[in-house]
């Protein structure tokens, strides 16, 4: 998972392209990239690190031009690869080129070992670089048109900037698994995965860039064509169930008000008998408090977090995952006390994080601990760009509800529905969302579920 911002036509162009990484920072923190073009040429800077650690004043000053693409990336394997930072930039026949991906392709592997079979030689080992060297081999005439011979060759999820001395192409994969929206400041256009980053500089949303569709932009203005064979849209459901930040508006919807349904519609399916519904911060607190509502027992703050520390998953081994939890988290003793306790968390994977905190929280005092999850069983892993671990390490793939109650130690233990899923985005036949971790039904051919290991880091966009 990454996020990616792009800005064309404003002298600010790398501030603001620092600014919306920063917005989007809770999308990757692996590394950070900005790539500006000042209507010649480009300036550089990628970096291991967060946005605020990797910009100073005197590398934004230097990154001249009206122009810039940014890229923020999601560790997973916990190897810092300085070499994947993106965004990419290359040399090539039709001149410069940088390219920021969020996605990841489903046949990369193929169509890599056929371009090293050709003699491509690739300098780090994400799935983006195929892409360049598929544009590379295009015989097509204009950039735009190398864009779309190669992409008609990949398979999967992407949202793509490109940008080259004197435009930014912007791309999104016809099934629009990622998000990408289109927005104005000024005279400027603005890319970003998620609307925070234009409210941050008070740029104002458009609308997606649609599931299929190219949006060109230079100094003539902006050009729109769909030139994929239109697919079925199959956005990517775990984006509003975890992913993005709750302030966005993801496909047109916002983001906290649809977790709040998952909660109610949650508490209508899995009541519990208890005096106290609390939220595992962030992502479980938008669902704890519709469960709230819905239920009408009463919210509160059992579980602070510490803003320190990054998001436990990203931690590279079990070890450190397990320890991380604990610094992430603490529990109020005062809240808990006595209390018979809904805990509301938006997903389980493995049921190490879930252990934890059922834990912690009766240590802390509860009397009763029952633990709610605002999605479905994650029992599928995900191709598309969100990382999940092989089948066999998703619990839920491998035990049933109760067997996972009794792991996480829990009093009870209930999830919400597939169809409770949908109805809550708007979506009760699944047929416009992505809900392949929950259903194990792939939107796109993926080869063999059950033996290949799904999006790792090398492979991440
Ligand atoms: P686990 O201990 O493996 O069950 O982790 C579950 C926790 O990880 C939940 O609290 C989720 O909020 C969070 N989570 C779920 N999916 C992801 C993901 N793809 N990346 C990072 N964190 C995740």
């Amino acid at each position: 998972m990454c996020g990616i911002f792009g800005i064309f036509g404003n002298s600010e162009a790398s501030n603001l392209t620092y600014l919306g990484l920063h917005a989007l920072q809770h999308r990757g923190q692996e590394s950070a990239g900005i790539v500006s073009a000042d209507g010649r040429t480009f300036h550089v800077r990628r970096e291991m690190g967060l946005v605020q650690d990797v910009f100073g004043a005197r590398h934004l000053e230097a990154l001249a031009g009206r122009a810039a693409i940014g890229h923020v990336r999601y560790s997973t394997s916990g190897v810092s690869q300085h070499k994947n930072a993106q965004p990419l930039t290359v040399e090539y026949s039709l001149g410069k080129l940088a390219v920021a991906h969020n996605g990841n392709l489903t046949n990369a592997p193929q169509l890599r070992a056929e371009l090293e079979q050709q003699g491509a030689i690739f300098g780090g080992d994400s799935d983006t670089e195929v892409i360049i060297h598929l544009m590379a081999r295009s015989r097509a005439p204009t950039l735009a048109k190398q864009m779309v011979e190669a992409l008609a060759k990949v398979q999967g999820s992407y949202s793509l900037l490109f940008l080259t001395p004197t435009a930014i192409v912007a791309v999104r994969d016809p099934h629009g698994f990622r998000p990408l929206v289109l927005g104005k400041l000024r005279d400027a256009t603005v890319f970003a995965s998620e609307t925070t980053a234009l409210d941050l500089m008070g740029a104002t949303l458009l609308r997606e860039v649609d599931p299929g569709e190219m949006v060109v932009v230079d100094d003539m203005g902006m050009r729109s064509s769909r030139p994929f064979p239109a697919d079925r849209p199959t956005r990517c459901v775990f984006e509003h169930v975890y992913f993005a930040k709750p302030d966005s508006d993801l496909f047109g919807a916002s983001v906290y008000m649809t977790r709040q349904r998952f909660g109610m519609q949650l508490a209508l399916e899995q009541p519990a008998a208890a005096d106290l519904v609390i939220g595992v911060p962030d992502s479980g607190i938008p669902a704890a408090i519709g469960y709230s509502k819905a239920s009408g027992i009463p919210y509160d703050v059992g579980l602070i977090r510490s803003h320190y520390v990054g998001r436990t998953f990203i931690e590279p081994q079990q070890s450190i995952r397990h320890f991380g939890v604990k610094l992430k988290l603490a529990a109020v003793r005062e809240v808990l006390k006595g209390k018979r306790v809904v805990v509301v968390d938006d997903s389980i994977v493995r049921g190490t994080t879930s252990r934890k905190i059922v834990t912690m929280i009766k240590a802390a005092g509860a009397s009763e601990v029952h633990m709610r999850i605002s999605s479905p069983p994650t029992r599928w892993p995900c191709y598309y760009g969100i990382d999940t671990p092989r089948r066999a390490e998703l619990i839920a793939a491998t035990q049933p509800v109760e067997e996972i109650a009794r792991f996480i130690t829990a009093d009870s233990l209930g999830y919400l529905s597939v169809e409770g899923l949908g109805a809550a985005v708007g979506d009760p036949e699944s047929k416009t969302f992505c809900m392949a971790c929950f259903t194990g039904k792939y939107p796109t051919p993926i080869r063999n579920v059950e033996d290949e290991a799904p999006v790792r880091a090398a492979a991440r966009g």
